[in-house]
């Protein structure tokens, strides 16, 4: 791959699934890309998309009724199209994910030594020691306490923060150019989240691998990660680099999102949350899709959908942006 080349391409990713009350589109008309070393967050409600988005970018979608169109492209190799023999090629190869819930992600009835290596018997045909061995390697790097005596442990002997540890070394078995993390800390303590978050920043230092970081949360993508996008009803509306989003957002939801957090160092006497519901997708508003919960919104809002302005310092989807001081 050149330097400078995105690692990863997305062009008009949409996502629909059959539902007995109609098509329902969860991610419609998604593009971005992501180069080689970078952390970028992907952030929004509940059911905006972003765990459809993550699915659809590892080929975790070829259901009955699923329909993904658009153009995905991993390390310039087009992916649209891929049949499920070569996606498990690439998963742990070039993509790896780490989950929200790390018991959920762990087979029960195996001990957590064989699942780290699952993928290098897979993709590398490693013998039994030499995958015990790198088991006790890849625990101790992603700071498992006695590795090597955890390697034989199974999951439920473990912690919830040295479960989501053990899916974080499998997710790294085989030097992925690509993680993404789902919302990695939501099932841990908060003090154990911070942990978390420490080594996968030490583990992309590291490695150089891109981290697309997936959160509800947009205070910790916003500390954790060098550009975030925001995505609302399917839709990316803001996209930018973290310093500029999270001071100076320019689409109102954006703003709605950050006025409900408390933010370190800033004393808020209350913190405001955006009122109403994300919509139904099988049914979203016409024009703008935040028009029913935007306190800016006015009528070319609610009749025309506004299309992605590009900018200097990312860009939006909004008819009428906010600037510093509104
Ligand atoms: Fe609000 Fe209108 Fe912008 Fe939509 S287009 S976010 S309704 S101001």
């Amino acid at each position: 791959m050149p330097p400078g080349a995105p690692l990863l391409e997305v062009e008009g990713l949409s996502v629909s699934f059959a539902t007995a009350g109609g098509r329902l589109r969860a991610v419609d008309g998604v593009s971005f890309s992501l180069t080689q070393g970078r952390r970028v967050g992907l952030v929004g409600e509940s059911g905006s998309g972003k765990s459809v988005t993550a699915q659809a970018l590892m080929g975790l979608l070829d259901a009955p009724g699923v329909q993904v169109e658009g153009e995905l492209r991993l390390g310039g190799e087009r992916l649209t199209a891929t049949d499920e023999r070569r996606w498990r090629t690439l998963r742990g190869n070039k993509v790896a994910m780490v989950f929200q819930d790390p018991a959920a992600a762990l087979n029960p009835r195996m001990r957590v030594g064989e699942q780290v290596t699952e993928g290098l018997l897979v993709h590398q045909g490693l013998g039994r020691a030499e995958r015990r061995r790198r088991a006790v390697e890849l625990l101790t790097r992603v700071g498992l306490p006695d590795a090597g005596v955890r390697v034989d442990a199974w999951p439920h002997e473990l912690s919830g923060g040295m479960r989501q540890r053990v899916c974080i070394a499998m997710a790294l078995a085989c030097g992925p150019q690509l993680l993404i993390a789902d919302e990695p800390t939501t099932a841990l303590d908060v003090t154990v989240q911070a942990q978390v978050m420490a080594l996968l920043a030490r583990l992309q230092a590291e490695t150089g691998m891109a981290v697309l970081l997936i959160s509800h949360d947009l205070g910790l993508v916003a500390e954790w990660c060098d550009e975030v996008m925001v995505m609302y009803a399917g839709q990316l509306v803001e996209r930018g680099p973290a310093a500029r989003v999270l001071t100076r957002p320019r689409h109102p939801y954006t703003a709605g999102l950050l006025a409900s957090l408390p933010l370190p160092g800033e004393r808020r006497e209350r913190l405001v949350e955006i009122p109403g519901m994300v919509p139904d997708m099988r049914a979203p508003p016409s024009g703008c899709r935040f028009n029913p919960r935007c306190p800016r919104a006015d009528e070319r809002c609610r009749a025309e959908a506004p299309a992605w302005s590009e900018e200097a310092e990312g860009g939006h989807r909004c008819h009428l942006p906010l600037s510093e001081g509104t």
